[in-house]
């Protein structure tokens, strides 16, 4: 990745390559650069001298120039259902979001993978930020495991990961593969393929390189939008990516035996969530392995759209379901806390569905 940019001395986000290199450089085997690796990503050890496994000198030597970083907790909101919403500062003053969501029987974290955003979706409050810059991988990693430090998450718990905070995965799409790299690693983070989800505004390059990658989390697109015209409305970039090309190209897109492609619908009222969005919706998903998730709007006073009310989005998902699509309704989490910022969207990130 020649992410060895550890110029600040930041071991996060280097990879199994990299410290082997780094532990032969420094006259060790290469070997020990993987126990590194396992210490830092596996084990989760922020305190380099604690890697006992490793030699004194080797450890002498690496405090003397790196250290383990992760993001930091400036602040948290800690909503009434359970979700805790997090602001994480960057080395370089920034900040991100990223958030916790315990539930029933999983554990979901959803992270960031840009400073805002350059997508521009009208509805959506990342986009009033403009786009700021990439993250690392190292800083994706570094989420997780600040989350995990924070809320005492054990090793063993099952955990699963969206890139359904601030940021568009595929406009960053190097650095979230090293990130799903390091996450998905045995050896690292441990969290199955499976278990992470990628969501897309809509980059139609960045599908065609995703479905050519070995390494292939889940991929969610947000639709949104029932016409060309509609969506070009709600999403600027359907301009560049119409919706037909997006279509074609999820089309192609290699699913494993019983995988789905997910599409996300965010029911603004009177805007896309008609009876004949839905018919619409049907229509053009026709010929694609997928379902859909319907996602109650959180609205913020920053923007004039309102969430459709209750019954309206019960009705879409009849439509949508007598057609034969799986459709959920999102259950959305921490709007309360969402409240104190209202930069990042909880809702969309939540995996508790409910289906009739
Ligand atoms: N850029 C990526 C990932 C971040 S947005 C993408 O567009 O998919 C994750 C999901 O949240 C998207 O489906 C988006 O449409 C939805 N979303 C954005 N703002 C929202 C809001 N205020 N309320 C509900 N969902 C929102």
């Amino acid at each position: 990745m020649g992410t060895r940019s550890a110029s600040s001395g930041n071991l996060l986000g280097i990879t199994r390559d990299e410290l082997e290199q780094l532990a032969s450089e420094a006259g060790q085997t290469r070997y020990r650069g993987r126990q590194l690796y396992r210490g830092i990503y596996s084990r989760r050890e922020q305190i380099l001298d604690n890697l006992t496994d490793l030699s004194r000198p080797f450890r002498d030597w690496l405090s003397a120039r790196y250290r383990v970083a992760y993001p930091e907790i400036l602040r948290e909101f800690v909503s009434r259902d359970g979700a805790v919403r997090y602001l994480l500062g960057l080395e370089d003053g920034h900040s991100i979001e990223a958030v916790y969501m315990p539930e029933e029987d999983r554990l979901t974290l959803c992270l960031s993978c840009q400073v805002g955003c350059a997508a521009d979706c009208k509805f959506c409050f990342t986009g009033l930020l403009g786009a700021k810059r990439n993250l690392t991988t190292g800083e994706m990693v570094g989420q997780v495991l600040a989350l995990a430090k924070a809320q005492r998450i054990p090793r063993r718990t099952r955990l699963n990961v969206v890139f359904m905070g601030m940021g568009e995965p595929l406009l960053n799409l190097a650095a979230v593969r090293g990130a799903v790299k390091i996450l998905a690693d045995p050896d690292g983070l441990g969290i199955p393929l499976r278990r992470i989800t990628i969501s897309t505004a809509g980059i139609v390059p960045g599908i065609f390189a995703l479905a050519r990658q070995a390494l292939r989390p889940k991929l969610a697109v947000s639709l949104n939008a029932s016409t060309e015209e509609q969506r070009t409305a709600l999403m600027p970039l359907n301009q560049k990516y119409p919706l037909g090309q997006l279509l074609q190209a999820c089309r192609s897109y290699p699913l494993g035996p019983r995988e789905r492609l997910t599409f996300e619908y965010v029911m603004l009222e009177g805007i896309n969530d008609s009876d004949a969005d839905a018919e619409r919706v049907s229509v053009l998903l026709r010929g694609i392995r997928s379902k859909v998730n319907l996602i109650p709007y959180n609205a913020g006073p920053e923007l004039p759209y309102r969430p459709s009310p209750r019954e309206r989005v019960l009705r879409f998902q009849k439509v949508l379901a007598d057609r034969g699509l799986p459709v959920f309704i999102r259950i959305s989490r921490g709007q309360d806390v969402r409240a104190a910022c209202g930069q990042l969207s909880l809702a969309g990130v939540s995996t508790m569905d409910s289906k009739t």
